[in-house]
């Protein structure tokens, strides 16, 4: 528990959490494939990222609840400009939110992947190559596929 916790807090500070000695992000919601400092992989799998959206919109919504409240407060504001406002809170929020969600996210992945141990890191490219393999065998196929309709 000790390593996952210490792998989420050091993702949620937008840091490796394998080594804390790089930042997770090369641009401002672009995470780094792979850390210069370590080298453990980030990026790993398609689709890995999907839960961390969620939480960003449930974490986002106190933002635009505390807005709502604030622009209450402002007199002769219409309700269509209340609401207006309130989702801009909202979109602005988001952003900032996410990076800490995604870096939060990807701490939590990273530990259960690879254990207390560290050991086992299933790779990103791996991955990449079982995609390419994929795309050659479709490939190879569709050649097969023209052929025999040319033979027939
Ligand atoms: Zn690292």
């Amino acid at each position: 528990m000790g390593v996952t916790l210490r792998a989420i807090g050091r993702g949620l500070a937008l840091r490796c959490p394998n080594c804390a000695r790089a930042p997770l992000f090369t641009g401002f919601i672009t995470p780094a494939r792979r850390c210069p400092a370590c080298g453990v992989r980030h990026m790993r799998e398609r689709g890995e990222w999907l839960g961390s959206t969620e939480t960003t919109l449930i974490l986002s919504l106190p933002f635009a609840a505390l807005a709502w409240l604030v622009l209450g407060a402002v007199p002769g504001l219409t309700r269509d400009a209340r609401f207006a406002l309130t989702f801009v809170v909202f979109a602005l929020a988001f952003p900032f939110v996410y990076r800490h969600v995604r870096g939060a996210w990807l701490g939590l992945m990273r530990a259960w992947e690879d254990g207390a141990e560290g050991a086992g890191e299933p790779s990103g490219l791996e991955w990449e190559g079982l995609a390419e393999d994929q795309a050659e065998r479709e490939r190879r196929q569709a050649e097969r596929a023209a052929t025999r309709r040319r033979n027939e």
